[in-house]
């Protein structure tokens, strides 16, 4: 789970920094299973143990942050516990948002449930709120919706998206699938540019509006359900 090799934690249970239910754990030989209870009755160094595998985040991503494990400057794993850099399973990104997109990003480290989310079978609904630079003229909607709409370089037309205008320069846009920058390709198709481009929701989970940009949490049972 990250906390340190078997002598860094042997030393920690030796100057009590180990506590199992609420007796310190000195011999750290035994074996404790990882049970999902085990953050109640676990405290490492003055705090309650990291949940076990199976972990399901909801950030607010920020604009300014890359979806990588490796590129300079920002990335959206900075925002958590530096231990959770070296969890087995490892911690990845559900899909990825542009540095320059706001908004619901899972991360995750149960690779079968991110590639249900991601699998473009299951027709995961995801909803952007795009700023634009010029007005929309009208035909935009019916175009997307066609299912003939083929971006550039490429040859497979996209699937049919829902466009819903907001203001002139303003709309939601409901996509299933996850091109690379698919939703500035489809408005630069169509001689328009997005300035703003925020994820809204992914199926049937909206960005919570209790998280600040650069806050997250851990998803309850019933939101990632709510994704399917
Ligand atoms: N489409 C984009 O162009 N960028 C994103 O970040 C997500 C969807």
């Amino acid at each position: 789970m990250g906390y340190g090799s078997r002598a860094e934690i042997a030393r920690l249970g030796k100057v009590g920094g180990i506590v199992l239910d609420g007796v310190d754990l000195t011999d750290v030989s035994r074996r404790i299973p990882v049970t999902p209870d085990l953050a109640e009755r676990m405290v490492i160094d003055g705090r309650p143990v990291d949940p076990p595998p199976g972990l399901v985040l909801i950030l607010n991503k920020p604009l300014g942050m890359t979806c990588s494990h490796k590129e300079d400057g920002a990335l959206v794993y900075d925002v958590l516990p530096d231990r959770w850099r070296r969890r087995d399973p490892s911690i990845s990104t559900i899909g990825r948002l542009d540095k320059q997109t706001s908004g619901l990003l899972l991360l995750t480290d149960d690779g079968d449930l991110l590639h249900r989310v991601i699998s473009p079978k299951r027709h995961v609904a995801k909803v952007y709120h795009a700023t634009l630079a010029r007005p929309l003229v009208g035909t935009e909607g019916a175009l997307f919706a066609s299912g003939t709409l083929v971006l550039e370089g490429e040859d497979k037309p996209l699937a049919p998206a829902v466009l819903e205008p907001i203001t002139a320069t303003e709309a939601r846009l409901t996509v299933t699938e996850g091109r690379y920058h698919q939703v500035r390709r489809m408005f630069a198709a169509v001689g328009n540019h997005v300035e703003a481009l925020h994820r809204e929701r992914l199926g049937g989970l909206a960005l919570p509006a209790d998280l600040e940009p650069g806050a997250w949490r851990r998803a309850t049972e019933a939101e990632v359900a709510a994704i399917f």
